[in-house]
C-alpha cells in the first residue's frame, strides 16, 4: 500500500519544506522567475513559472507562428503544429 501523504498547495511553507524533504523533488517544481517550489498544480510547466507568476489566464489565445485562433485547452497548434507558450507576466509594465 502506498503511504503517500498528500500535501496541500496552500499549506504554510514550513509543511511544503518537510515535503519537500521527505518526499524529494518529485512533486515540486521550482519556479525558474521567483525561486518559490511549488506542488504540480500550481506549476506551468511550459514556462517553468509557478502559476503566481504566469498564470493560467496568460494562455494563447493566438498561435504565435501562423496567428490562428487556439483553444483554451489546445497545447499545440492544429494548423502548423507549434506548441503554444504562455506569456510572461513582465515585473516593469
Ligand atoms: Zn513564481
Ligand atoms: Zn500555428
Amino acid at each position: 500500500m502506498v503511504t503517500t501523504k498528500v500535501y496541500r498547495c496552500d499549506s504554510p511553507e514550513e509543511e511544503l519544506e518537510t515535503a519537500w524533504t521527505e518526499e524529494g523533488k518529485d512533486h515540486f517544481n521550482l519556479c525558474h522567475k521567483c525561486g518559490k517550489w511549488v506542488c504540480d498544480a500550481m506549476y506551468n510547466a511550459d514556462v517553468l513559472h509557478c502559476a503566481d507568476c504566469t498564470p493560467w489566464e496568460n494562455k494563447p489565445k493566438y498561435c504565435s507562428h501562423c496567428g490562428l485562433k487556439v483553444g483554451i485547452t489546445d497545447t499545440f497548434c492544429r494548423r502548423c503544429g507549434t506548441k503554444l507558450q504562455y506569456r510572461e507576466v513582465k515585473d516593469d509594465d
